[in-house]
Order: structure tokens, then sequence, then C-alpha cells
């Protein structure tokens, strides 16, 4: 038989992914109320770190290569306090397996022209070209994230090196993504930016890692010594050294909601019928979700907050003062 354990909490954070973590960890320093559910077996969503043990050793790997960048020297700061001397600097190497052949990440452009040939090579300038007037001249507007990327490398460039990938990362057609999604990723890189650190790296000049390179050509990061998700899992012991529930393999079965604001949410749990009951001590509104992944910054319709009847996506949910 199924029994019901019933909770009470003033926040409720769907999703141990960075964003449910990070504001766990802020509410956490506020001494605020909250519950953290997530339906994987671990913390940290798409930026977790996998352990793999062959023998007596232990390999480790992230979810795709991450790189830390930011900024804001806030966020510096609070890992670097987390983490402390496993927080280290590292060289990045970044490749891209297309056709058949390796690219560097950012666009290393000699070793583009030679893997894609003069034909192509020329294809991508043209394009390139062809976006500066459709969107420079004509000033053909910029709706989406793939408008963006194509307005700043050519159509041919856009799907070979960027939409393409994103798409597969993200799940989501690029049309979709909000173009100010674009501007957090790569701002201030161009075709012209990647040509011009082409070229001071040639001359052995400052590379791009310097202060005000546009954030995908920086090739010296921080990075955690043991894997990205070394920050979510710190984190989720400091908040349960502090008795903070975290319940993983976890998801909204049921979220109730009167006049748009949440009261209650049903939550499945491992243990198979058994369920929690979580009831918010206020109730919340729909707009108070924060919102912090593409799937939320999706152009289209459809964010319904808190009163999403079933399956939601992941989101914090705070009381309504
Ligand atoms: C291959 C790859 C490379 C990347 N490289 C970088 C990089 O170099 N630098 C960088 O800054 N970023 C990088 N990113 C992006 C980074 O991983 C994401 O920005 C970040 O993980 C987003 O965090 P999030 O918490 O918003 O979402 P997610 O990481 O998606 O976490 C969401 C969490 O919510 C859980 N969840 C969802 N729905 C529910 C539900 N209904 N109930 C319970 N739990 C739920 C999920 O299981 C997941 O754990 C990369 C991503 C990928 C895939």
């Amino acid at each position: 038989m199924s029994q019901m354990k019933e909770l009470s909490t003033d926040i409720l954070i769907i999703g141990a992914g960075p964003a449910g973590m990070a504001a766990a960890m802020e509410l956490s320093k506020a001494k605020k109320d909250f519950i953290i559910i997530e339906r994987s077996a671990s913390v940290g969503g798409l930026s977790k770190t996998y352990a793999f043990k062959e023998g007596d050793l232990t390999f480790y790997t992230d979810n795709g290569p991450h790189r830390f960048f930011s900024k804001n020297p806030y966020l510096y700061e609070f890992i670097g306090d987390l983490l402390k001397e496993q927080w280290i600097k590292v060289i990045r190497q970044t490749r891209q397996f297309i056709d058949g052949k390796f690219y560097d990440y950012p666009v290393n452009a000699p070793q583009a022209l030679r893997n894609m040939g003069l034909i192509k090579s020329a294809h991508v300038g043209f394009d390139y070209f062809w976006a500066k007037i459709v969107y420079g001249v004509f000033k053909k507007p910029v709706k989406n994230f793939e408008d963006y990327v194509i307005a700043n490398f050519g159509r041919s460039l856009g799907d070979f090196n960027i939409i393409n990938y994103t798409e597969k990362v993200w799940g989501i057609p690029a049309a979709e993504i909000h173009p100010d999604w674009a501007t957090q990723r790569i701002k201030g890189l161009d075709l012209l930016a990647v040509m011009k650190d082409t070229i001071r790296r040639v001359m052995k000049k400052k590379s791009a890692s310097g202060a005000g390179a546009p954030k995908s050509l920086v090739d010296v990061f921080y990075y955690p010594d043991q894997g990205t998700g070394l920050i979510y899992e710190t984190i989720r012991a400091r908040l349960e050294e502090q008795g903070y529930v975290i319940m993983l393999n976890s998801s909204p079965k049921e979220i109730q909601c009167t006049n748009g604001k949440m009261t209650k949410a049903i939550i499945d749990t491992p243990e198979g019928g058994n369920c929690h009951k979580i009831q918010l001590a206020r109730r919340v509104r729909a707009d108070d979700r924060i919102y912090k992944n593409p799937e939320a910054c999706r152009t289209a319709k459809g964010h319904q907050g808190a009163c999403i009847p079933s399956s939601p996506q992941s989101g914090i949910y705070v009381r309504h003062a």
C-alpha cells in the first residue's frame, strides 16, 4: 500500500542542475526554507560528471566539455569558496569531429580552410558577406538564435559549426531559442573576430585569452579538478550537512494550483508507490518561477510556470510573500 509522507516548505526547487543548486546555495546562505527534488539519481543536470572505475583507477568524464567563463567576479568567488584548491586553471583544447575531420573550436581559420577545401571555404565567405547585406544593409530583424548566428557567421558556417551543434546539445530548433541567449553565449564573436584572432595568433601577439576577448575564444578557463560535476556534488554535501532535503529519483506527479498559485505538489519517490506531499507554506504565483535555461527561453509560447499539471519542466517555485 502506498504511503503519503507530508512535508512543508516555503520554496520548492524542481531540478538539481546548476541553476537549482546555485539557487539552493544562495537560499541556504540566506537561511531560507526549501526542498529540492531531482528526477535523476544525481545532482548536476547536464553539467554532471560520470565516474568510471577500472581496477584501482577512477576515470571522470563530463557530459560534453564544460568550461567555466564569466565576466561576473561574484561567480568566481562563489565557486572558489566552495572548491578551494580543487578549482584550477586549465588550457582549453576543444575539437569538433565533423564529416570525418577534427575542427578546433573556436574556429582555427587556417585549419578550417585546409579541412573544408577551397570551394566550401569560398561558399562560407560568400554567405558571410550576403548575411552582412541582408542583416546589416537591409536590416532584416534578428528574431531568434538562428538569425543571430546567420547574421554573424553566414548560413553555411553557422549551420556547419554552431546551429547543428546547438540543436544537438539542447534538443530545441535554433529558430525557437531566444536571441538573448546567443548574446549570452557568443556575444562579440563573429567571423571577423575569428579571423582577427587567427592573425594575432599567427603574428604571435596577445591571444584571445586576454580580458575583453569574446567568450567563445577564451582559451584558458577554470575547472574543478575532478570534473564540472564536483561543483554540484560539493553544494549537495554542504546542503545535506545543514539538514536540507534533496530528493533524488523524484519528480512531481501532480502540482496543485489555486487561482494560478501553487499550493501543493505530489512527488513520486524512488520507493515506487510511495509519494511525498509537499505543502507550500504560502501560495506561489505562476510567474514566481525562476527561468534559467534555453528551454525556458523559447520564443514559442508555453511558460505555464507553476500551473503545468503534469511533467513540468524543472524550475524553482518560490512562495509569494
Ligand atoms: C555537451 C554540453 C557542453 C556544454 N558546455 C558548457 C560549457 O562549456 N560551459 C557552460 O557554461 N555551459 C555548458 N553547457 C551548458 C550547461 O550544461 C547548462 O547551461 C547547464 O547545465 C544548465 O543548467 P540548468 O540547471 O538550467 O539545467 P540542467 O542542467 O538541464 O538541469 C536540469 C535538472 O532538472 C532535472 N529535471 C528536469 N525536469 C524535472 C522534473 N520534472 N522533475 C525533477 N527534476 C527535473 C533534470 O534531471 C536536471 O538534473 C554544456 C552543455 C552540454 C550538454
